[in-house]
C-alpha cells in the first residue's frame, strides 16, 4: 500500500466497488491476476440498489443487501483501499487520493457510479444517493418520526427510484400517521416504463394513500414548503431526492474525454475515447448508444469490462458491450408484492416479488464470501 503522498506502481487500478467492479474482481480474479489488481473504494460495504427498497420497507438488514468488498478482495488476492479518488491525471497515469496518497497505474478502470442533482440552488432535504450513507440518513427520518416532527414526507422525482423509495417509506411508517407524496414534474410515475407500468403504480399509490403531485417542477424548498415553478406550494417536514443523476465533479479536471452532462465518453468495448489506457462502466459512463443510468446496465458489462481488460493485458482484440433494447423492471410495492414491466407488459403480485427476491438474493450470493468461487 503506498504511503502517504507517495506513488505506488500498481497495475490495474479499479475506481469504485460498483456493480461492474465486483464482476470485474470475480472474474479476473478466477484467473488468478488478483495481485496484479488494486480496488479503491470509500467504505468497505457496496450497496446493491435493487434491494435498497426491501431494506428501507423492512425486509432485508444491511448485511442482505451489501457486498464487502474487503472480504471480496481478499477471497481473490486483490489488494482493497478504502478511501476516494479526487483526482485523475491521465497524461501521468496517476490518481490521487482524498488520503493525500497517489497510485500510478497501467490500466484505470472507473466504476463510481453517480451523484444527486439536486434542483438549482436547493440544499435542503436528503438525497437517496450516495446509496452507501443512506442508512444513517433514514435513521435521522427514523428519529424524527419517534419524536413526532415528521408527519409530512413528500419523495421528489417520479422515476422508478422514486416510485420504489415512496412504496417503501410508506410500509416503514405505516401506522405512525406519517403522510407520504410524491412529487415531481412529469404528469405521471415511470414515464419511462409501459402505460400499463404506469397505471398499475398509480392504482397502487391510491391503495397506499401516497398523494401525487405531478407536473410540480419543484424550484424551491424553503420554510417548510416545496414550491414549483407555477407558484404551487407544499408543506412539507423532511423531502427525500431520488432526482437525476449527475457526474462526480473532479472528473472535469481530469482532462478525460466527457459528454455535454459531465460523464467519461466511452466506446462500445467501454475504453475511453481519449484515453485507451482508461475504462469506465456503470452510471459513470458515457456510451454510444445510451440507455439510462440503471444498475440493470452496470452489471451487464461487468463480464466485458473484465473480458476487455484481460485482452488489454494479453493484447487481444477487444470485445464489444451491446446494450439490451428491452429490460426487465421490477418495481417493489408494500405488502410483499412487485410489478414486473418489459416489452410493453405489466403484471403484479406476490409472486413478482418473490422472482424479484430470487434474482436480487442469487446476485448478492456471487460475491459473498461463502459463495465467490462457487458462482
Ligand atoms: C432507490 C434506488 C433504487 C434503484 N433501483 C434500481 C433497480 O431496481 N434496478 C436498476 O437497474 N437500477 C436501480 N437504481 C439505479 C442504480 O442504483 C444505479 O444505476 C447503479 O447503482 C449504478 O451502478 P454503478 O456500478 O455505476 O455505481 P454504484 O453502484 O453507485 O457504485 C459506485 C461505487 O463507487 C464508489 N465511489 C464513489 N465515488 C468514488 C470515488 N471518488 N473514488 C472511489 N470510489 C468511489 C462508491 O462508494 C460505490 O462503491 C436505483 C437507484 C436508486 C437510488
Amino acid at each position: 500500500m503506498a504511503e502517504i503522498g507517495e506513488a505506488a506502481n500498481d497495475d490495474i487500478l479499479l475506481l469504485g466497488g460498483g456493480h461492474a467492479h465486483v464482476e470485474v474482481i470475480r472474474r479476473l480474479g478466477q484467473l488468478g491476476l488478483g495481485a496484479r489488481i488494486t480496488l479503491v473504494s470509500p467504505g468497505r460495504h457496496a450497496p446493491y440498489s435493487g434491494m435498497l427498497p426491501g431494506y428501507i420497507a423492512g425486509a432485508y438488514s444491511f448485511d442482505d443487501f451489501h457486498i464487502d468488498l474487503a472480504a471480496l478482495c481478499a477471497r481473490f488476492g486483490v489488494t482493497f483501499r478504502e478511501t476516494s479518488a479526487n483526482h485523475i491525471d491521465p497524461s501521468r497515469r496517476l490518481v490521487r487520493f482524498a488520503d493525500q496518497s497517489d497510485i500510478t497505474y497501467r490500466l484505470l478502470s472507473i466504476d463510481i457510479g453517480s451523484t444527486p442533482s439536486l434542483p438549482n440552488g436547493i440544499t435542503g432535504g436528503i438525497a437517496v444517493k450516495p446509496i452507501a450513507s443512506f442508512t444513517d440518513r433514514l435513521a435521522r427520518l427514523d428519529r424524527l418520526v419517534a419524536d413526532g416532527q415528521l408527519l409530512r414526507l413528500a419523495v421528489v422525482g417520479q422515476g422508478l427510484a422514486g416510485v420504489e423509495v415512496a412504496f417503501a417509506l410508506r410500509q416503514r411508517f405505516a401506522g405512525r400517521g406519517v403522510e407520504i407524496a410524491l412529487v415531481g414534474r412529469a404528469g405521471e410515475p415511470v414515464r419511462e416504463r409501459s402505460a400499463l407500468a404506469c397505471r398499475l403504480v398509480l392504482r397502487e399509490m391510491r391503495a397506499a394513500g401516497i398523494a401525487h403531485h405531478s407536473g410540480f417542477d419543484v424550484v424551491e424548498l424553503r420554510d417548510g414548503e416545496l414550491v414549483s415553478r407555477d407558484g404551487r406550494r407544499l408543506a412539507v417536514d423532511e423531502v427525500v431526492w431520488t432526482t437525476s443523476s449527475g457526474p462526480q465533479g473532479f472528473l472535469r479536471q481530469s482532462g478525460l474525454l466527457l459528454d455535454a452532462g459531465g460523464f467519461i465518453r466511452v466506446d462500445e468495448s467501454l475504453r475511453s475515447l481519449s484515453h485507451p489506457d482508461v475504462f469506465a462502466a456503470g452510471d459513470v459512463a458515457s456510451l454510444p448508444d445510451p440507455r439510462p443510468k440503471a444498475g440493470v446496465f452496470a452489471v451487464r458489462q461487468g463480464p466485458v469490462l473484465a473480458e476487455n481488460i484481460h485482452r488489454t493485458l494479453i493484447g487481444k482484440a477487444l470485445v464489444d458491450y451491446r446494450p439490451q433494447r428491452s429490460w426487465l423492471v421490477l418495481i417493489s410495492l408494500p405488502k410483499g408484492r412487485a410489478i414486473a414491466d418489459k416489452w410493453g407488459m405489466a403484471v403484479s403480485g406476490r409472486w413478482v416479488a418473490r422472482w424479484k427476491d430470487r434474482i436480487d438474493r442469487r446476485f448478492m450470493q456471487r460475491y459473498s464470501s461463502e459463495k465467490a468461487d462457487e458462482a
